[in-house]
């Protein structure tokens, strides 16, 4: 794998794809600035080599041209703070401003691009503006990996102007690595642990793992489908109705294959989708009208922590009910804990997606955790064995 280890930047201009695609408040404040941090590291080997950096990234989802709220000059100041430099910033990321002012750095200087996607060629993966992007650079480095499933400009279509000069920076070559390790090389028990709202999108991931998994846990929404398919009776619950028959389908796969299939049997239901509801405690296959399931039970919990604290390797994706409120937080929040306490006791343990990893960042267990994933959309896309775009155009 070729990573920017392989390279010596002295005097070379790396152009980085990077994802900074952070969460900015109304006074353009990052709330979040992870993604940030996880480049660090990239962005200091390059400049400690002598060579200078320039970072592209998109921010949002505008609308095709520039807008005040997702710029990136919005992020100059924390990324020269933490740089301890001046980071200078192109208004356009391509055309004049970027030209002159990437020619004209220097070693040990970084320049930051405006958002790639205030142009729609970005998206449509246009190979003339990946020329432009690619003009300014001399070695192409992509570390973004929350956007590697997607074939654009700045991810994938500008490799092939870097024919001997591209590589991965440290966070792709981290989540490729971390990602094969579980999905290649498990030391067994293996247990994963889906949640979240839907089956549909999982469907490739749970029948991608059946081969590769001892124990396969469900939660979240996604549960009441699975128990719908069983028989069961689930009230006001979310069911996905037309994904019946592959759910069952799903459970008959899993014991002719010999994995452990775990379904909560119990489950906090509420009388409506809200945190002042009134809440009760119920068997996971009874649940009357007008109720609904918003939270795996105690009995549940019991169950799953035992096989997660069994387990050697554990891949985790997706919260167990919707911890978003207080009065439904408790499972997803306990399973976390769980993942932290059986990879203290020597595991091995992945977590990915938006709302897994901002568990585990509410309630403060990333350092307990082997490897949290920067990519919810592409880390799926990995787990269900496609070759991502960004990942192929570096390797091709
Ligand atoms: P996803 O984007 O599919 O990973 O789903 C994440 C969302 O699923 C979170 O916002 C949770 O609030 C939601 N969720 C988890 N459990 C339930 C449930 N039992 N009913 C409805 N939504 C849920």
């Amino acid at each position: 794998m070729q990573t920017i280890d392989n390279f010596n930047f002295k005097d070379k201009k790396a152009l980085i794809r990077v994802d900074f695609n952070v969460p900015l408040d109304s006074d353009y404040q990052i709330t979040d600035t992870t993604r940030i941090d996880a480049t660090l590291p990239t962005i200091r080997k390059i400049l400690a080599d002598g060579g200078s950096v320039i970072l592209m990234s998109h921010l949002g989802r505008p609308k095709g041209g520039p807008e005040e709220k997702f710029s990136l000059k919005h992020l100059l100041p924390y990324l020269s703070e933490q740089l301890k430099l001046n980071v200078k910033f192109a208004d356009d990321c391509i055309g004049q401003s970027a030209i002159e002012l990437s020619s004209t750095l220097k070693p040990g200087e970084v320049l930051l691009l405006e958002n790639l996607r205030f142009y729609k060629e970005e998206e449509k993966g246009d190979d003339a503006f990946s020329q432009k992007l690619a003009s300014l650079g001399d070695i192409y480095v992509n570390d973004a990996f929350g956007t590697a499933h997607r074939a654009h400009a700045s991810t994938a279509v500008i490799a092939r102007y870097f024919p001997q000069a591209r590589c991965f920076g440290y966070v792709m070559a981290g989540e490729v690595t971390h990602l094969d390790k579980v999905l290649k090389e498990a030391v067994h028990p293996f247990t994963a642990i889906l949640g979240g709202a839907k089956v549909s999108g999982k469907i490739e991931v749970i029948t991608h793992l059946m081969d590769k998994v001892d124990n396969l846990i469900i939660g979240g929404g996604m549960m009441f489908t699975f128990i719908k398919a069983l028989g069961g009776e689930v009230g006001n619950s979310l069911v996905e109705e037309d994904l019946l028959d592959i759910s069952r389908n799903i459970v008959e796969k899993a014991k002719t294959m010999g994995v452990s299939l775990y379904l909560p049997v119990d489950a906090v239901i509420a009388d409506a989708f809200s945190n002042d509801a009134n809440i009760k405690i119920c068997n996971a296959h009874d649940i009357p009208d007008p109720w609904m399931g918003l939270d795996i039970g105690p009995n549940t919990l019991h169950k799953f922590e035992h096989v997660i604290e069994q387990s050697s390797t554990i891949l985790w994706n997706g919260p167990m009910g919707v911890f978003e409120m207080r009065n439904f937080e408790e499972g997803t929040k306990r399973i976390a804990e769980s993942i932290a306490k059986a990879t203290d006791n020597g595991a091995f343990s992945l977590v990915g997606g938006g709302d897994s990893v901002a568990a585990i960042n509410k309630y403060d267990l990333a350092k307990r955790i082997s490897y949290v994933s920067t990519g919810g959309g592409a880390m799926l896309e990995y787990i269900e064995g496609k070759e991502l775009p960004g990942v192929k155009a570096i390797l091709d």
